[in-house]
């Protein structure tokens, strides 16, 4: 008969190391010493791989909100998705550091003539206004950004632009563009080091 209990002994305990350094204000996490996976959620097993060789590693505690929301239940709380690193993790958000884009429509091409017709009725952006406030001190960053040349820049320099500047009207909202057309408009301001995170 097998027994059950007799589990292989663990030389490390991981999880235990990963909630002691937590405790600490450090976000370290397992990383494979074989095929350099960061294991996540914490184990003391790589997922791929199944080595036990695993160190620790200090992550840059910066990350990127992906998607978030409230939990109206007992209080309000801000929830979301957080990619640090190349990990994702759901957790309560603090709005300390927190920043909040928004891009106003400022000039856009009236003689471009846009002949598809997948889209709707799109029209060409020129020129915006980026405003990034932080919310914790209300503090807000404008910059007005000319994204047809930041374009014609970036195509010269890289010969290459990930842009696209067609906006359909449904797309803009009291004159200020939806989130999900944000990356397309500052991929070159990003690329050429105009606008940073
Ligand atoms: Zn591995």
């Amino acid at each position: 008969m097998i027994d059950r209990f007799n589990y292989p002994k663990v030389s490390q305990n991981v999880v235990k190391e990963f909630l002691d350094s937590l405790r600490k204000g450090k976000f370290r996490i397992p990383i494979c010493l074989k095929c350099d996976l960061k294991i996540w959620p914490p184990a003391n097993i790589c997922s791929n791989c199944y080595s036990r060789k695993i160190r620790m590693s200090k992550l840059e505690p910066r990350g990127r909100v992906i998607e978030h929301s409230f939990s109206h239940i007992d209080s309000t709380e801000k929830l979301g998705l957080v990619e640090i690193s190349g990990i994702r993790i759901i957790g309560i958000l603090s709005e300390e550091n927190l920043k909040q884009v928004k891009i106003k429509l400022l000039d856009y091409d009236e003689s471009a003539r846009d002949f598809s017709q997948r889209f709707g009725t799109r029209i060409l952006v020129r020129k915006v206004l980026l405003m990034i406030k932080k919310t914790d001190t209300e503090e807000i960053e404008e910059k007005e950004l000319d994204v047809e040349e930041l374009e014609k820049r970036i195509r010269k320099e890289r010969l290459w632009s990930s842009s696209n500047r067609w906006i359909a009207k449904s797309e803009i909202k009291n004159g200020y563009i939806v989130a999900s057309r944000h990356l397309d408009l500052l991929s070159n301001a990003i690329a050429l080091d105009i606008i940073t995170f």
